[in-house]
Order: C-alpha cells, then structure tokens, then sequence
C-alpha cells in the first residue's frame, strides 16, 4: 500500500520534485532509488510563523507498488440534439455548468448570451481599458464565461456546504486547468486561461447537441397563467421552452427591472460595497511572509482581513495578488472596479476590494424603488464617481493614508487601472456613514497587519458589484421562482452564489431539479 503523509516543507523543497524525494526517503527510511513516486494530495502555506512552511499531503510509490497516473476525465456526455429543451439564460459559470449537467442528465440546453464570445470579448475590454467605451453587452462582467472569464479565478467558496466543488475542479481540469487546482487549499486558474478553458465547455456542449446563441439579449420572458412558455430576443425572435434556467449574474439590472414590470416577485438584497485598495506586491509579501524579498519558491502572498467596525463587517473581497484592477462598467455614465490576475500572479501590485455590510436599511433613500433600491442605491454611488472623476472611465482614487485623514492627494502615481485615475476625496463619493467606517476601518487594518496603512497604497472607487443587490426568491425544494412555474432563478445574479464555483454548483443544482421535475 503506498504511504499517506502530512508533512511541513521549505518552500524550497516543496517546489523541487528532486529534494522532496530526497527528503522523503529520510523521513522513511528508504533510499532514494526505492521511491518510484511522490504524488501530492495537498498544498497549502502556513505563513503564521516567521519560518514560512508548505503543508504537503503525499502519497509515496515505491518501486514494487503499482502507480498509475490520476485520470480524472470529462462524464460521458451524450447527444442531446433532439431531447427535452431548456434555456439557459447566461453564460456565466452557473449557465455553462447548467448546461453540461443538463446534457449528462440527456436534456438539451439552449444558451442564451448577451455578450460575445471569448475572442470578441477581447475588442470591447481593449475599448473600455484604452478609449473609455462601455459595450452594454460586452464587457468585464458581459460575455462567454460570464464574469469569471477575465478575473483571478480564484476557485474556492466561503461556504463548505455548498456541494460538491471537488466535481467542479475536476471538470474545470478535464476542461484543461492545471492539475495544481486539484492539490492547492486556494486554487486559483488566472485571466490568461480561464477563455481556453470557457470556449473549449462551449465547444462541448455544441458537439453534445446543445445550442449557444451570443449576442442575443433576453429581453422578455413570456409567462402564461404562472408558466413561462419562453424567452423573446432583442431579435424580437421568441424562443419557446417550458424551463428556463435565469442565470444572468448580478449586473444584469435590464433583467431585475423587467421582472419588476412583469410584477414577478423580486425582493431587496443586502450587499457590500467599498473601494479597490491597490498596494506594492512586495509590501504584501514583506507583511504577510515577515521577510524582505519572497524569494523564488513562495508565490504573491495573498491577504485576508475582516473587522468589526461601527457594528458592521469590514472586509477584503476579490483579493488579487499580482494583479490589475479593472473596469468593470456595465453602462456608460458609470464606474466600477474589480480586479484580475494573470496565472502566475506576476504584476507588480496586489489589489483587493475592501467591502462594508450594507443593511436594507441604508437603502430607504431609493425605497420608491421598491425591491430595486438597493441596485438603485448602488447605481447611484457609480455614477457619483463616474461624475467625480471626469465623466470617462477614469476613478476617483486617493493615497489610504490620505483618506483616513480627510486629505486629498496632491499626486497619485499611476497604478494598474488603465483607464487612469483622478484625485478626489473619497467622502465625496460614498454617504457619510460609509466613508466614516471605512476611514476607522482602514486605521484597525494598518494596527493588524503592519505596514498596510500606507501611502502606498491608492484607494479606487467603488467597488460596488460585490454580489447580488436582488434577490429572486425560489422554492428551496425545487428551485423554481416561488410563482413562476418553470422559470429556475440561479447564480449570483439570483442571490444563491457569490464566485465562480458557488455559481456552477447552483448552475449543476438547477439543472438537476429540471431533471427530477420532468421525469
Ligand atoms: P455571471 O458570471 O455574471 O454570468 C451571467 C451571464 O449572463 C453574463 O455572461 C451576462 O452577459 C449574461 N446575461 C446577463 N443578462 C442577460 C440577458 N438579458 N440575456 C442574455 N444573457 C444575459 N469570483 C471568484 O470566485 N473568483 C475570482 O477570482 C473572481 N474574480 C472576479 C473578477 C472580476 C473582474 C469580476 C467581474 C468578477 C469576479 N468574480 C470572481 C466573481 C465571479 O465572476 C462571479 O461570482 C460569477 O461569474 C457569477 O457567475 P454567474 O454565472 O452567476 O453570473
């Protein structure tokens, strides 16, 4: 029986096949030459001590035992062309992971996307970045792959009790990741892979049978005695089908006001918001690994800061090492950031979204909104900055210690962000509360992690599109919308997800109620 071992390692050592097989064979007690194999189970980075240690889990082969190479292959999808149809309405991570469950389970998905695919995705995020142009249908949150496509691709949840994630990663390898995300405790795929790894899904459920339309908006949905019957297009073409899985993400505000109008019931969600916080990769790393220079064998070192302040939670979102903020716009006369990392995490500048808990309560100023006044409330802060910092897609930014003390910065050096900045005061852009919380939370961040109060680091403003500001309810059994026969309310944009991998579990989870429901 091969040996199971957990073990803490050098960086060094456990970034070379070589010493780690050295290494193993004294813990053993065998010689080198007797290990046929070292295969590793699981990876993660204790840096609480001033020694920083990797956490193996391995499995050791030697000689005389049988190893075979992990094989972790695609399910066997079958030709769905002529089955039951289901509309899927989005393309995110919890529209594509709907539709190949979909496809398992012998029904056909239809995939309706507003955006482009990959490839001409690229055009319109060249656009925003480089001339300030918001495609209202393609953009960093509009398109094939949804909102993961150009992120981090961060893969791990909040929440362990969301299903089953190790499914997800071992479809998103078979789909052609690295095998690291199957090993590493946060696993993370990086902007430069996520679009092979989307197009070669879409690719697959077209050779199943399946249909993905881009550039086809949803723009109605039409619904008799309680039932959808299907969608209509900004074609104007109707597409017909008794299911409909909606999962349009949580920027899809056109979707929110239209089942407003239809009276189809939507509730109010709180959410969070706050600024992008951009510092040196390297102050990151000095704070985070007690060190001066990382050295070759530790990666970007993330953080993770939560802070009780003013009753509220304060914390890092989205938290990108190596990485680039981006505009993340989904209309023109509005700004947003986010943030992105290529795989390896090799920029210059960590950056990570620094959120408060907003309550329904802060909404009250947009109640006639009724249950959009939280995306009302949202709304308004975004075109409040676009307004505050020229009306392009430029960003009010300010130096961190700056804002904690109420001053604006005289210079802000250029950061990331491509569409540049704009020095203004934060407390312009936020109410009152909010810049007061995040002013105290940023003096409890610098006394928890030191150095991080800086004037280094810049402030970006807002980030605004942390989750759903909607919720639209379902029936916690069957997953349909609580009056609307038919119609699965799914994803982020829905309330049930909050990343990449919570999406394609709510995404799998629908799809299986459709499922059940027709058998
Ligand atoms: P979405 O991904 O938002 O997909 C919804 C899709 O529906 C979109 O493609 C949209 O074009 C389409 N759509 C909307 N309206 C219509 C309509 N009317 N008709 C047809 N189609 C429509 N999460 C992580 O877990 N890790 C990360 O590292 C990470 N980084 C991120 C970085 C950035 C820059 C951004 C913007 C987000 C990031 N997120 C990350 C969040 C993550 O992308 C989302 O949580 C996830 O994509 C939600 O999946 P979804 O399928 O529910 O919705």
């Amino acid at each position: 029986m091969p040996k199971e071992l957990l073990l803490q390692v050098s960086p060094e050592i456990a970034a070379d096949a070589v010493l780690l097989q050295q290494y193993l064979s004294k813990q053993i007690k065998v010689g080198v030459s007797e290990i046929q194999h070292v295969s590793i189970l699981k990876r993660s980075i204790d840096a609480r001590q001033k020694t920083i240690k990797i956490n193996l889990k391995v499995r050791i082969y030697l000689q005389e035992e049988v190893f075979q190479e992990q094989s972790i292959s695609l399910p066997d999808y079958q030709n769905v062309a002529h089955a039951h149809e289901v509309i899927v309405v989005g393309a995110g991570p919890a529209g594509l992971f709907a539709a190949l469950q979909l496809i398992e389970l012998g029904l056909k998905p239809i995939v309706i996307e507003r955006g482009k695919d990959v490839r001409g995705r690229r055009r319109d995020l060249k656009a925003i970045n480089r001339d300030h142009i918001v495609n209202e249908d393609s953009n960093y949150c509009f398109g094939e792959g949804g909102a993961g496509t150009y992120s981090d691709g961060k893969l791990y949840t909040r929440s362990k009790k969301r299903g089953d994630v190790t499914r997800i990663l071992e479809l998103l390898f078979a789909f052609g990741a690295t095998p690291d995300i199957l090993v590493d405790a946060h696993p993370h795929i990086g902007t430069n892979k996520l679009p092979q790894i989307i197009q070669d899904i879409r690719e697959k459920i077209i050779e199943c049978g399946g249909q993905v339309l881009f550039e086809t908006r949803v723009t109605d949905i039409v619904i008799k005695n309680n039932e959808v019957q299907g969608v209509v297009t900004q074609k104007r073409d109707t597409i017909a089908a008794n299911k409909i899985i909606l999962a349009t993400g949580h920027s899809a505000r056109d979707i929110f006001e239209l089942l407003d109008r239809k009276k189809v019931l939507i509730e109010a969600k709180p959410f969070a918001l706050g600024v992008r916080a951009e510092h040196p990769q390297s102050l990151i790393d000095r704070i985070q690994y007690s060190c001066d220079y990382r050295g070759e064998h530790l990666p970007p070192a993330p953080y993770s800061i939560v802070k009780q302040v003013g009753g509220r939670g304060m914390y890092s979102f989205c938290m990108c090492p190596g990485g680039v903020i981006a505009p993340c716009a989904t209309s023109p006369g509005e700004v947003v950031t986010n943030g992105w990392s290529p795989s390896k995490r090799d920029q210059a500048t960590a950056n990570s979204g620094i959120v408060i808990e907003l309550k329904l309560e802060d909404f009250a100023p947009f109640a006639k909104f009724g249950p959009l006044a939280g995306m009302e409330f949202q709304k308004s802060i975004e075109q409040k900055a676009w307004h505050l910092a020229g009306q392009t897609q430029r960003v009010p930014a300010q130096r961190m210690v700056d804002f904690t003390q109420n001053k604006v910065s005289t210079t802000i050096p250029t950061t990331s962000y491509v569409p540049g900045t704009t020095s203004v005061e934060m407390g312009r852009v936020f109410p009152g509360f909010l810049s007061q919380i995040l002013r105290e939370g940023f003096t409890e961040f610098g006394k928890s992690m030191k150095g991080y109060l800086t004037n280094e680091a810049i402030l970006h403003a807002p980030e605004s599109r942390t989750s759903s500001p909607v919720r639209i309810p379902r029936d916690g059994i069957s997953l349909e919308h609580l009056q609307i026969k038919g119609l699965y309310p799914c994803g982020e944009g829905a309330g049930y997800a909050g990343g990449i991998i919570s999406a394609a579990i709510d995404g799998e989870k629908c799809a299986l109620k459709i499922a059940e429901s027709l058998q």
